[in-house]
Parts: structure tokens; sequence; C-alpha cells
């Protein structure tokens, strides 16, 4: 009919050229045989829609179909890509154990796990790993009695793997390598991917060293750190009532903590002498021979910087900070993330992300916000459903996915939807826009997920008094300015805005929660958004606009771009004349065009002339009402001293922030993106 024809006509209308060339490439199915394309953009929204309300009512396939259609929501990729097709995963964040073993009769050993990843990567899913349980190079190896490699020469398997299963994949498959500070080849794992090996190695991979409190404490006063030999502790393998884990290096609340749990429950004989602190449990580790050495952790931390600044890796983890602030940290300890560190996971976990566009919810010049609350509700619902609806490639992922239904609900087009509300990013009222969208959204997607506990159950792991509302310590807006050595308050005009936000009282949520119960045991998540928000025609996550003019390398080809939004502006002040918009496009930004008016200065600030604080800032905003990460990359300009990687990375960790990345412009031969059409 008439009015069908309309509606899908206007749809496609939506989408941006970029995103139609993306979808085009690959997301829209083709035949197998005549490869030719069996359906539109709308039909693609229309099968996920479907195929993730099946079982629902009507009306629920209705408003999935609605949220994305209008790219007011869209889910991570796999989701768009194998919903309703003979492949079945929809996740885009797994993390997978590797024990110290060849293959393990529970199919955790190196070359199990490399079986796993592969089949991820095969259907379009990124891997996390810890490695550190690998025993160090030049360790004994029993049964041949040869001598180890060590885990970097592991990640090399994984890297090369990936490499070819990348030619028939849907895309190409990322990887997480992390290793924990105290691992006795940290010093070959920093150098990995730096000096000469940055173009060349572990490609696939970003990698992150886990780092402790006390490891960041003795960075500060320059104490010496051990390094432990995992294979010759047996302290990694006390076996506690309800958590397994390498327990020297737990913080001691969460000792205290689970010493009250087992009080309380009388359910096994306590016995205290298995709970040690830290430097009881390195003293064992000593008699064990287990400590192969000690580092100055400042001087580590030197390297880690130096590398960093020099390619981009590896990153943080702050493994305390992930485990404090994990609702069910009792289910055990979280050692690993996937590729971009928004999801802190446990072994074998997996989860579905999806994100809100914020650009749509600014309707003149104000934030919609009983709109952005009814389309959590929804996306949180389908995320939901993509637990059931996923075709898990193994039973161990499928169970530890299936016991918390960790969902990852975030956001893209912050920066265009500030530019829209008259907000400057690098501004005290931008931080606290930020501030309140994720205060607001995860009260939201927290009031959905118990809406559902109600009407389908709770996740199976949920336990209403263990389950920690990490909320509880957020922390305030102010205390985070603090942090970072700045003062001021948001404008009269800015609270204003964001007053419905400010007002949410999460004391109401708990109540909640203890009556129905919770379907998820995580709700939020900021990731990346990278290929998403091209569908969705924003800028990606939380971050800066990237430049107003840029050369975009993807898979599939180049693309030149000129921001429409900045377009749109350039108009309105009668300054879309081509010359003007060469001239800027060669620059990328307009910081430096005096011919350019104020606001348009003030609003269109790119990533490079943001202060790295207010990138980090921006993080830490996002992070605080957040059961999972945030993924954000702190662009620094390529003449930026080592100082200041030093400084994010510090200042990072007293934010209370999960996980940390910097990248300087130009320090590696390929990336992403550029900037400007120069190149
Ligand atoms: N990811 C991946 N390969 C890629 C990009 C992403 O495996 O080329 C995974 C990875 O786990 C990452 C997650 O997908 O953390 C989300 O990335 P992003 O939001 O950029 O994905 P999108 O849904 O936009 O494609």
């Amino acid at each position: 009919g008439k009015g069908k024809w309309t509606e899908f006509d206007q749809r496609d209308l939506l989408l941006t050229y970029n995103a139609l060339k993306v979808l085009e490439a690959r997301y829209l199915l083709k035949d197998p045989d005549t490869l030719r394309y069996v359906e539109t953009p709308q039909m693609l929204f229309r099968r996920v829609a479907r195929f993730l309300a099946r079982g629902e009512r009507k009306d629920v396939e209705e408003k999935f179909y609605e949220l994305m259609s209008s790219l007011k929501f869209v889910p991570n990729t796999p989701a768009l890509m194998n919903a309703d097709t003979r492949l079945g995963i929809l996740s885009a964040c797994f993390v997978i154990p590797v024990r110290d073993s060849m293959v393990t009769p529970q199919g955790d050993g190196i070359f199990d796990s490399l079986r796993a990843m592969a089949v991820i990567h095969q259907q379009g899913g990124g891997t996390g790993f810890d490695f550190s349980e690998l025993r160090p190079k030049g360790d004994v190896v029993a049964s041949t009695a040869g001598v180890a490699s060590g885990p970097v020469s592991f990640m090399r398997i994984f890297d090369v793997s990936t490499d070819v299963v990348k030619q028939g994949g849907k895309r190409r498959g990322a990887n997480m390598g992390i290793l924990h500070v105290w691992h006795p080849d940290v010093e070959d794992f920093i150098r990995a991917k730096t000096g000469e090996l940055k173009d060349a190695q572990l490609q696939n991979f970003n990698i992150s060293v886990a780092v402790y409190d006390e490891f960041m404490r003795k960075v500060d006063s320059g104490e010496p750190f051990p390094l432990v030999n995992p294979r010759k502790t047996r302290i990694k393998d006390w076996d506690y009532y309800v958590v397994r884990a390498r327990n020297y290096m737990w913080e001691e609340w969460v000792q205290e903590e689970i010493l009250r749990e087992l009080e309380e429950r009388e359910a096994v004989p306590l016995d205290e002498s298995r709970i040690v602190t830290v430097d009881e449990a390195l003293a064992i580790a000593e008699t064990e021979g287990a400590v192969t050495g000690y580092v100055n952790a400042r001087e580590l931390m030197t390297k880690i910087v130096k590398s960093a600044w020099d390619s981009g890796d590896p990153g943080l983890i702050f493994v305390d900070e992930v485990n404090r602030r994990h609702p069910v940290w009792y289910l055990g300890k979280i050692q690993a993330t996937n590729p971009c560190a928004e999801e802190p996971l446990l072994p074998w976990e997996s989860c579905n992300l999806g994100s809100i566009n914020l650009e749509k919810f600014v309707v003149d010049g104000k934030i919609d916000w009983d709109g952005i609350a009814e389309a959590v509700k929804y996306a949180v619902r389908f995320l939901d459903n993509v637990v059931d609806a996923n075709r898990y490639p193994l039973k161990q992922i499928e169970e530890a996915t299936k016991r918390t239904r960790k969902v990852g609900l975030g956001v893209m087009g912050l920066a265009r939807a500030l530019v829209r509300l008259g907000v400057q990013y690098d501004s005290i009222d931008g931080l606290y826009i930020s501030y309140q969208l994720a205060k607001f959204i995860y009260y939201n997607a927290m009031l959905a997920s118990i809406e559902l506990a109600k009407e389908k159950g709770s996740f199976p792991a949920y336990d209403p008094t263990l389950y920690k509302d990490v909320w509880e310590n957020a922390r305030d807006f102010q205390e985070i300015l603090k942090v970072a050595g700045l003062g001021g308050q948001p404008s009269e005009q800015v609270r204003k805005m964001a007053a419905k936000a400010e007002s949410l009282d999460f004391s109401v949520l708990k109540e909640l929660r203890l009556k129905y119960g919770l379907r998820n045991a995580t709700v939020v998540s900021v990731a990346p958004t990278g290929t998403i928000s091209i569908i969705a025609g924003t800028s990606s996550a939380i971050e800066p606009l990237f430049a107003l003019a840029f050369v975009r390398n993807v898979a599939v080809g180049k693309f030149i771009e000129i921001d429409p939004l900045f377009l749109e502006y350039l108009k309105k002040y009668e300054m879309d004349d081509p010359e003007v918009i060469k001239k800027i496009a060669e620059s990328g930004t307009v910081s430096d065009q005096p011919f350019v008016p104020k606001t348009i200065r003030r609003l269109f600030r790119t990533a490079h002339e943001v202060d790295p604080i207010y990138h980090l800032l921006h993080q830490a905003c996002w992070q605080q009402w957040n059961d999972s990460g945030v993924s954000k990359t702190i662009n620094l300009r390529s003449d930026e001293p080592e100082d200041v990687v030093w400084n994010v990375y510090v200042t990072a960790w007293r934010l209370g922030i999960k996980g940390i990345t910097v990248y300087r412009d130009r320090s590696k031969s390929k990336q992403v993106i550029y900037f400007g059409i120069k190149e």
C-alpha cells in the first residue's frame, strides 16, 4: 500500500551515503549463489526486529523496528549481520580463559582457547584473554624436559590465526591480550608492539597490562613490586566458598567481605588461615620459590608509558577497580576484558551490546528525557532477548553467559548531541551533561531490567544480598573535577536542562530490585560503536568529533567525509562557500581559521584540540554510572610529550576509570582514521 511505501521511503532517507556504503558492503544479506542482495536496509532492520521479538507481543517487534529504523538505537554488528541466519553469534564480546597447558579436559588449554577464538572470529565477535597463567619464558616444561617460550610467543599464534580467519570471516577479528603486572615476562609484553615491532607484531591485538592499587601506590613511592611465576605458586588454586582466584592479588576489602559472608552463611567451615593479606601471600610465594625477582614499580610504569607514547600499546586495566565495581563479584575474579575494554567479563562470559543514538534525542535544543527513557526500556528488552536468541559456539560460553545474562547498553552521538544543545564538549557544562546522561540511562536500564525480572525472572546467579549496587559508590560530579584539579560549576542553563536526571532517587531502585529481582547482572557499557555509528550517521560513542573533514580508511575502502552537521552550521552563517570548505577540509579543524565565527569554533572542537584531561573526564563521568566499562581512546596530538601519557594513566586510576588507552596521532603507519583530505 501507499502508506507502507512512504514509510519505507522516508526511513531509508535517514541513512547517509556512508551508512549505505557500509550496509551494502557487509550487512545486507546476499544470495550465496548469485551474490545478489536479497534485502534492503529496512528489510535488515525488520529481520533483526522480528528475530529478537520472537515469542513477544506484536507491538514489541514494532517497537524494536521503530527504534532501529529511526536510528535511535542500533545493536552491535554481529546482531545485525547474523540475526536469523545460519551463523548464530549475536554478541560482540567474549572472554576466553587460557590455562597453562596445551589442551585440557575442561577445554581451556592454550589450543582449546585458540579454537574457541577462531569460531568466534568467524562470526564477527571479539575476544579477550588473560595470558598471565602461562609460565614465563625459559621456565621448564616437565613433559618434554624442554623450555617454555612464554605468553608473548603464544599470543603470536593467536594473532596469526586471527589473520587467517579474517580472510573468510564477516569482519576483522579483534583481540585483547592482557598480562598481569606481576608476570615475569611483563617487560617483553610491554615491548611487544613497540619500536620496530609496532607495525609488525600482534597487529590483531590490543594489549593491556593489568595493574593493582598496590602497584599504583608503589609507582608513587618507587618501591619494588614482585614478579611471580604462576606455575610455582599454589595460591591461585585456593578454593574459597564462592571465589576461585589468585587471592594474593585480592584487595583486602574483598577478603573481608568473603570472611563475613562465610560467617553469615555458616555454609562451610571457616578456615581463616586460607585468607591472607597481600604481604602474607607474598611471603608464601617467597617460600614456594615462586617470586622470580622484583621490579621498581616506577621504572616499570616509565617503560609502559614510553611504549604507549610510541605506539598506543599497552593500555592499562585497573583490576581492583574492575572487581570492586563488579556487581556479581561473588562469582569470581575478573581477569580480562573484551578487545576495547568496555566489557570486563568472567571466563567464558559473553556480552551483547547496543547503543542509543543521543543525537536523535535532542529536540529543539533540549534533551528529550522521556524519549531516552522509553528507548532505554525497549533497548534493554531487546538486548536481554539476544541472550536467548544467540546460538552459542561452545557449551561453556552458553552456560557462563546465561548464568549472568550480562547486556551492555551504551551510547553514540554524544559529541553531536552536545553541538545541537549548544554546549562545548571540553567544558564543565559538557562534562555535566555527560554525567547526568550516564546517570539517567543507567537508572532507566536498571529499571527496565528489574521490570523484566518481574515478568521473566532474575538471572540465575542473582543473589539479592550479595549483588552489589555500583551506583552506591559513584563519585560525585564535583569530586571528579577535583581529582583532575578543575573547579567550577555547571551553568544554570545546563542544570535546568538536566534537572530530570539530577532529581533521580536511586534508593527507589534498590527497593524495587530487592522486591522483584534483576534480569541482567550488568545493564550498561559504553562500546566504541566503530561501525554502528557510521550506520546511524553520528559521532562515535562518547568521543569528541574527530575532524570536520577527513578520510576514513575502513576494510571496504576509503571515505572522504565532511561533517554534515558542520555544514549545516556553515550554512546558517552563510559560510558554505566551496573555497571556505576546501580550506577547512585541508586542516580538518576550524580553530586556526580566524574568519570562522566564535560559536562555530567553540562547538566544533575536534579530538586533538580537546585537552586530554577533558577526554579523561568524560570517560570518568560515564564510568561512574556504569556496571561494566567505558571504551574511550584518549587521542593525543603527535607532538604531545611522554609526560602527558604518564599523567593520563595515573589520573585515570585516581578517577576510578577501569581501563585506559591512548593513541598519539601518526604513531603507527596504519591507522583507521586520518585527518584532513590532503592525505
Ligand atoms: N569488534 C570486533 N572486531 C571489530 C570491531 C569490533 O571483534 O573489527 C568487537 C570488539 O569486542 C569490540 C566490540 O566488537 O569491543 C564493539 O565494537 P564496536 O562498538 O566498534 O562495534 P560495532 O557494533 O560498531 O561494529
